[in-house]
């Protein structure tokens, strides 16, 4: 029998998490950790415990809202009564959330004035600590910057310009006063028809850690305190995204070595940089609801992975351990649950219960008060650590490049780094600008569908409304190649044909027809889907239009792979754009037109088949020989204007111990017309292990640009550690044998010993 290295989990946490090498910061720039922690203490040692238990309790802007209505426009407006109860009557830590609809920035200045300058009539002046989805730009603050989707960032494989989209959204948070963003998702998008997939990075551990890391750099920088940055919050801890039916907030079923080979390493990447915060998983995994879980939120968050910041329960989740999981027969043993399994803060968040409920459960001896004194310090330290005590909020005119052209172009850029050219047959694309088009299909006119979900409004549906300054992708094309080169029909909404003859007549007398068909917006559970292909209404607009024997280039805005296998043969080109924020309508007619060479690739399997949602990294027992297991399009797919070709790989040494670092590269080459960037993607394959290996695993990548005959040598570094997987015992481990290297068309063996 041979020998199996193990690599105890602290060797490969050096890489992977290093919690110990978390960095001591000194927030306001004067400050140490230290010294921080000494305030802490001091303000909990003047602390009542109802003062404490109110520091743990999170409530929305409804509750100190005078209206709540569903009129989106509505004026809102706070109702000082019920602030002084949340913040002087109760105590409360924190506030989240808009009512319906986002306001404007200045409003949000006056929201957040009123709060703090309320917090500051409170006995010890404790600010409150304000929490938003700003998920792709402060969404929620009129004029701001809407980014790509993080489906969409995660496509760009450009981390760099992950990490400045988070830095706008920071700064554009903090422009509205508020300091604390439920961002980014690092739940992996391993369930194709999971409703929240296009909040993820994608389906790869590998690619999701790089671009988390970059995430919360833009996010959090070097300080927190720093007036353009806010804190992060790493969501939704663990496994979220996993669930047997697909649909949002049901059971998961995870092994314990999958859950930490797979959806543990983002949350480790983000710890090991730092990130301040963390919001729980409102499902279940193996039965016990993560809320519920002191293996998950204690040991392997604190113990193992030594997490020092605040958790925050997610919307409602504590006192469903009693209302859904039944796992608390009463509201009361829900919290003792909750409080006792980790959690820091809890979104209650529409009353007072958690906070009565605690503060008896302390009073009874049932949650000790250094559980509770560990919670607040989290809470305090954080404050402090944001610089909320000496500054609650900064001028307004301290934001100058808020909504920015400078911003702007900032979003441009990502969207069109995004856009994915998954097929173009006989070179199809780009069109010429002097051609006749059709533009059709219900996401050819709207900025919902580029938007998705937490735009301007929590469904994202009411981006036409706050963003119709924007260029739809019909508007954006208008005026590329003008007006009268355009027709136009509607062919059918997201699951009805409207004017499918008028779309038929024009697709008959245009050179090209432009399909933009998708998803609808949505979020959460609403989102949820019983069946992954595109609704009938969209298939037959598209075998319609194809059979006018014009080329259909089919553009795709969507959040997840909703089915195209009954057309896709028919279509010349194919154009994903998933979700790609406000300038998405721009960056797809540059793409269509030729202006860009795309360069996206995609961070998740296309599958053809409802019944083959396999990953990319499937086990050879996938590849089942009778039945199409062949996906629609292979994660990491992506075509280019210009054509690139891979020599000369080489892997070095060819043997290597669990101690050497093996040094592999590859020329690549641009041997087309253009200039155009390319994403050198390595993968090794395990070829024998205790457990059955994946047929490949994402071990590395680069984005480069090539001009037209430039050529450039890619190297990358590997250590072994970089190889491990989770054995059945639960362990990282690199066992020896044989490993191969594939990049491109290249491939090549090495061993470890
Ligand atoms: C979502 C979170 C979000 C929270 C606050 C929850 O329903 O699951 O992702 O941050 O609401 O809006």
């Amino acid at each position: 029998m041979r020998t199996i290295y193990l690599i105890l989990t602290g060797l490969v946490f050096l890489i992977l998490t290093s919690a110990g090498c978390r960095q001591q910061q000194a927030p306001d720039g004067t400050k140490s950790s230290a010294e921080i922690d000494a305030q802490v203490d001091k303000l909990l040692s003047q602390m009542s415990i109802e003062e404490k238990v109110g520091q743990m309790t999170q409530v929305t802007l409804d509750v100190i809202s005078a209206t709540r209505n569903d009129s989106i426009l509505e004026p809102h407006q706070i109702d000082t009564a019920k602030l002084r109860e949340a913040v002087i009557g109760h105590h409360v830590g924190s506030i989240l959330n808009v009512t319906k609809h986002c306001f404007s920035r200045e409003y949000w200045y006056k929201i957040m004035a009123s709060i703090q300058d309320m917090a500051m009539k409170s006995p010890h002046k404790i600010p409150v600590l304000y929490g938003i989805d700003a998920i792709h730009g402060n969404n929620y603050a009129e004029k701001s910057i809407l980014f790509p989707q993080q489906i969409a960032m995660a496509a760009t494989w450009n981390p760099a310009l992950a990490e400045q989209a988070a830095s706008i959204t920071a700064y554009e948070t903090r422009a509205a006063a508020i300091p604390w963003n439920f961002s980014p998702v690092l739940d992996l998008g391993r369930k194709a028809s999971w409703p929240r997939m296009w909040e993820t990075f994608g389906e790869d551990v590998y690619l999701t850690s790089q671009m988390t890391r970059a995430m919360i750099k833009g996010y959090e920088g070097d300080n927190i305190a720093d007036k353009y940055k806010v804190a992060s919050c790493m969501k939704h801890y663990l496994g979220y995204s996993f669930p047997l039916s697909g649909k949002d907030r049901t059971p998961a079923w995870i092994p314990d070595n999958y859950l930490r080979e797979y959806f543990l390493p983002p949350f480790a990447a983000a710890i090991n940089v730092g990130a301040h915060t963390i919001m729980i998983n409102s499902a279940e995994i193996n039965g016990v609801p993560v809320h519920a879980s002191h293996y998950l939120l204690t040991e392997v968050l604190r113990d193992e992975h030594g997490f020092e910041g605040l958790a925050v329960s997610d919307f409602e989740d504590i006192i469903r351990l009693y209302t859904k999981h039944h796992v608390a027969a009463t509201p009361k043993e829900a919290v003792k649950m909750a409080v006792m399994a980790g959690i820091d803060m809890s979104m209650v968040p529409y009353n007072y219960s958690f906070y009565d409920l605690l503060l008896e459960l302390v009073k009874e001896g049932e949650v000790p008060e250094s559980r509770i004194n560990e919670a607040v310090r989290r809470i305090l330290k954080l404050k402090f650590e944001l610089g909320l005590f000496e500054h609650p909020y900064y001028p307004a005119e301290d934001y100058p490049d808020y909504g920015s052209e400078k911003h702007r172009m900032a979003s441009e850029e990502a969207a069109k780094e995004c856009i994915t050219l998954l097929k173009n047959e006989n070179d199809v694309l780009p069109l010429p600008k002097t051609a006749k088009v059709l533009v059709t299909g219900f996401a050819a006119n709207t900025m919902v569908c580029l938007n998705g979900g937490w735009s301007r409004s929590w469904l994202g549906i009411d981006a036409d409304i706050f963003d119709s300054d924007k260029l739809t992708i019909l508007e954006a094309i208008q005026a590329k190649i003008g007006q009268k080169n355009v027709s136009w029909a509607e062919g059918t909404t997201f699951d009805s044909l409207t004017d499918i003859n008028k779309a038929l007549q024009l697709g008959r007398s245009a050179d090209y027809i432009v399909l933009c068909l998708g998803e609808m917006s949505y979020a959460e559970s609403p989102g949820s889907i019983g069946d992954m292909y595109l609704p009938e209404a969209q298939a037959e607009l598209a075998v319609k239009l194809a059979s006018t024997g014009k080329p259909v280039i089919l553009v795709l805005t969507e959040g997840r792979p909703r089915l195209i296998s009954k057309f896709a043969d028919k279509m010349s080109g194919v154009v994903m754009a998933y979700l790609p924020g406000n300038e998405g309508g721009i960056a797809i007619a540059d793409v269509l037109f030729g202006d860009v060479n795309p360069s996206g690739k995609l961070p998740f399997t296309y599958p053809r088949e409802p019944n083959a949602l396999s990953n990319y990294d499937e086990k050879y027992t996938e590849l089942v020989p009778d039945v199409v297991t062949i996906p629609q399009f292979e994660f990491g797919a992506g075509l280019s204007y210009t054509t690139f070709a891979y020599s000369n790989l080489v892997v070095s040494p060819a043997e290597i111990t669990l101690n050497d670092s093996l040094s592999i590269s590859v020329d690549v080459s641009n041997t087309g017309t253009r200039q155009g960037k390319e994403v050198v993607q390595l993968y090794i394959s395990d070829l024998y292990a205790s457990i059955t290996p994946p047929v490949k695993r994402l071990r590395g990548f680069k984005k480069i640009a090539l001009e037209p005959g430039q050529k450039e040598t890619v190297r990358f570094k590997i250590h072994p550690n970089e190889l491990a997987f989770v054995d059945a015992t639960s362990k990282w481990v690199t066992e020896p044998g044989e490993f191969e290297v594939t990049i491109g068309n290249q491939k090549t063996k090495f061993l470890v010993k």
